[in-house]
């Protein structure tokens, strides 16, 4: 096993990495940017070095920086986390030219996976379903792509190979928006994404997002961890997840889940990683392969007591699964909300000083967060401050121990969507469960009664904040 392990990576899933090595007994190094110097989190690592300003393009993105980091202290392997450089198949070719190993999968794997239309060929190939569409990148001529837009069926979507976070993507209604569509997609995939490559596919008018973990080692050996439902998002960000996902028939996720294993094993995937699905009307088609662990990793990790992050490094360091698929057992139901600092309506971010944390507890709570009362939220990143996920034995169970964590839950200085998290574990729809991915963007814009500034607490929430800054 490794002796020490560079955390490439900030916030609450730096801390959880450093979590996963201290119980394997792994010393670890944590990297950071001079806006988290004073994080606890870095106080704790074994050691921390300080790789850049602010801006995550001088600190977090810098791979130069952060592979000296790792010679000056000696590390073995490196974790990327997520975001950041955790789906850049050249960084982790560089980390491994370094003499360092990489804890993911194989830069081949990521660069594969990383190109969407590349994709979607290696998951039909593998057998894998996807949406139906153009085969892959579209033509340059007007009359092959009417044409494929005439089999595919309106409405469809344009979507950019290298897109990623929700963006380069345009849904088209009829005949006579296509072309220039396809046209505007391109332009803006060229500038945004560097790789002008468009594709085609049929667009799904009211599917839930459904999502596989797997997990792969070095020895073609893959296992999946049971499905998430993330399905309540805004603006392509997940909000709320849970698994397994309410209400979908176990031989269909079965079926689906076994097909994401064998193509792991089909690609010579290794590592963890995620199959996104969309799903209506009892079908599945693949949409994209995430090639790291995810925000949403928590819920698995509680209903099939396996610790990701700790199989991703045994994994990296070349070590057998320790388990076979009879082995994985799915129990209970969990569901994570991410608390993020923003305004819980109008989402407009509120970094800034948290003057006072209360995070909840008892059975089934699990709180994962690098926050605490005095932590400075820093303007420079990504808003969430934490996850809270809770466990229940049944899906009423998980709901109603979330709402008690959400009502015991305090954050002063800063606005958060705590406010939110409990209006939804209230909603009608939601308790029901099996929501759309359009559900909580409706709700928002249809919810007259919805409190537009903020619900419980927020007022105090919002003085303290104006008063931080
Ligand atoms: P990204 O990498 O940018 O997240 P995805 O391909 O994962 O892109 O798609 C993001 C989201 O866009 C999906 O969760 C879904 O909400 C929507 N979407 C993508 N493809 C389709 C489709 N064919 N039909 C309907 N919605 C789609």
């Amino acid at each position: 096993m490794f002796e020490k392990i560079l955390i490439a990576n900030r916030g609450e899933i730096a801390l959880r990495i450093q979590r996963a090595c201290r119980e394997m007994g792994i010393k670890t190094v944590v990297v950071h940017s001079e806006a988290d110097k004073d994080a606890k989190y870095v106080k704790l690592a074994d050691e921390s070095v300080c790789i850049g300003p602010a801006p995550s393009a001088q600190s977090y993105l810098s791979m130069p920086a952060i592979i000296s980091a790792a010679e000056v202290t000696d590390a073995e392997a490196i974790h990327p986390g997520y975001g950041f450089l955790s789906e850049n198949a050249d960084f982790a070719e560089r980390v491994e030219k370094s003499g360092f190993v990489f804890i993911g999968p194989r830069p081949e794997s990521i660069r594969l996976m990383g190109d969407k239309v590349s994709a979607k060929q290696a998951m039909i190939r593998a057998g894998v379903p996807c949406v139906p569409g153009s085969d892959g990148a579209l033509p340059d001529d007007p009359k092959e792509i009417i044409q494929t837009a005439r089999r595919v069926g309106y409405p469809v979507i344009i979507k950019a190979a290298g897109g990623g976070g929700g963006r380069g993507m345009r849904v088209v209604h009829t005949e006579a928006a296509l072309l220039n569509a396809v046209a505007m997609t391109k332009a803006e995939a060229g500038t945004a994404f560097g790789n002008p490559e468009v594709y085609m596919e049929k667009f799904l008018e009211n599917p839930r997002h459904v999502e596989i973990q797997v997990l792969a080692d070095e020895h073609k050996q893959a296992v999946w961890l049971g499905e998430r439902d993330c399905s309540m998002q805004r603006r392509h960000q997940k909000v709320i997840e849970e698994a397994p996902a309410p209400g979908i028939p176990r031989k269909l996720i079965e079926k689906i889940g076994d097909r994401c294993a064998e193509a792991c094993r089909k690609i010579g995937y290794r590592g963890a990683g995620t199959f996104e699905f969309l799903y209506e009307n009892g079908e599945f088609y693949f949409i994209e392969m995430n090639t790291r662990v995810q925000v949403e990793h928590p819920v698995t990790e509680m209903i099939t007591g396996i610790d990701i992050v700790q199989e991703q490094i045994r994994i990296a360091c070349g070590e057998k699964l320790r388990f076979r698929q009879r082995d994985i057992m799915l129990s209970g139901h969990a569901i994570e909300c991410r608390i993020n600092a923003e305004d819980p309506f109008k989402f407009i971010p509120s970094p800034g000083r948290i003057t006072g944390w209360h995070p909840p507890g008892g059975p089934g709570i699990r709180v994962d967060s690098h926050a605490y009362a005095g932590y400075y939220v820093p303007p420079n990143y990504d808003s969430m401050v934490g996850k809270v996920i809770a466990y229940g034995a049944t899906r009423d169970q998980a709901i109603r121990r979330m709402q008690i964590a959400l009502s015991e839950m305090v954050v002063e200085g800063i606005l958060t969507n705590i406010p939110l998290h409990r209006e939804l574990m209230v909603d009608a729809r939601f308790i029901e469960g099996g929501t759309n991915i359009h559900y909580l963007e409706q709700k928002l814009a249809h919810k007259p009664d919805l409190p537009k500034d903020g619900a419980i607490g927020a007022k105090s929430e919002a003085a303290d904040a104006k008063a931080d800054q």
